[in-house]
């Protein structure tokens, strides 16, 4: 990530054979596998499936990320960046956020009409279990921040110095490559000229202004504030698919003849502000 001289930590099998060394860096204090040769092979059909756990992290992530879209006073759209089938982009505009979808790998199953491009502006983009798999750190991360949103939400497992029995290295199917510190966080934000206002042990929350010291606190307790969330939010509906049904059912009207360049009116608001 950094650049910064590395020290070896352990080693560990990656896909069964594989003798993998895990190098912490000297300096932002991240944790990286030998240079990942193998990735082909985990990406693979024999290895990338959903996982066990996708369906419900999506539920889960829905809560969170209407907590701090709230604490945190966002405005805007959303863009769940490596949102894999759209789960998540659904769940989120099904409750009444603009949510937009976008994943190089993955086949748009739930969100289809909602795809979405990072250089466009969003008021969020948010990212789950993805920036463990980026074998190019700063360059892999710095994508997300492409179209300056105003906060970038990350959910990845925390490098605390945990030894080769941490249970979030999965080196089978040896996807996870880079393990964040939040020294590392700390740097990244650093680089691209954001703040940092919370590294949690899951999830960290990048902001491109200074965020106050209460919404900066409930921030902080977002894991809690994302249960208490999923207590209301069967209360409050799904005033989003009603909306989105007409929305999908209008047809698009053709460019005109002076404007034959005219963009699709999703286009607009997806390229808008
Ligand atoms: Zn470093």
């Amino acid at each position: 990530l950094c650049g910064g001289s590395t020290q070896f930590r352990f080693t560990r099998t990656i896909l069964g054979s594989l003798e993998c060394g895990y190098h912490e860096c000297t300096s932002c204090r991240g944790l990286q596998t030998d240079t990942p040769t193998w990735l082909d092979r985990s990406y693979s059909a024999e290895f990338h499936g959903l996982g066990l756990e996708s369906a419900a992290r999506s539920i889960w992530s829905q809560a969170l990320v209407a907590y701090l879209f709230r604490v945190l006073g966002a405005r805007g759209k959303i863009l769940d960046f490596g949102g894999g089938v759209g789960l998540l982009c659904r769940l989120l505009r099904d409750i009444g956020h603009d949510a937009y979808l976008f994943d190089i790998y993955s086949t748009n199953i739930y969100a289809q009409g909602f795809a979405g491009e990072p250089e466009a502006n969003y008021a969020m983009v948010t990212a789950f279990e993805v920036f463990e798999h980026f074998a190019h750190p700063l360059e892999d991360a710095s994508k997300l921040f492409q179209g300056r949103p105003d906060f970038v939400v990350v959910g990845t497992g925390l490098y605390r110095g945990q030894g080769s029995d941490w249970d979030y290295l999965f080196p089978d199917p040896g996807q996870h490559v880079f393990f964040w510190s939040a020294g590392a966080h700390r740097w990244l934000a650093k680089q691209l000229g954001y703040h940092v206002v919370t590294v949690g042990k899951t999830i960290t929350v990048y902001s491109r202004a200074k965020v106050g010291p209460i919404r900066s606190m409930l921030a902080q307790g977002c894991e809690i504030g994302a249960k208490l969330t999923q207590m209301v939010l069967p209360l409050a509906g799904r005033p989003g698919v009603a909306r989105d049904e007409k929305r999908l059912s209008q047809p698009e009207p053709a460019p005109t003849a002076n404007q034959p360049d005219a963009a699709r009116p999703s286009e607009l608001s997806a390229r808008a502000q």
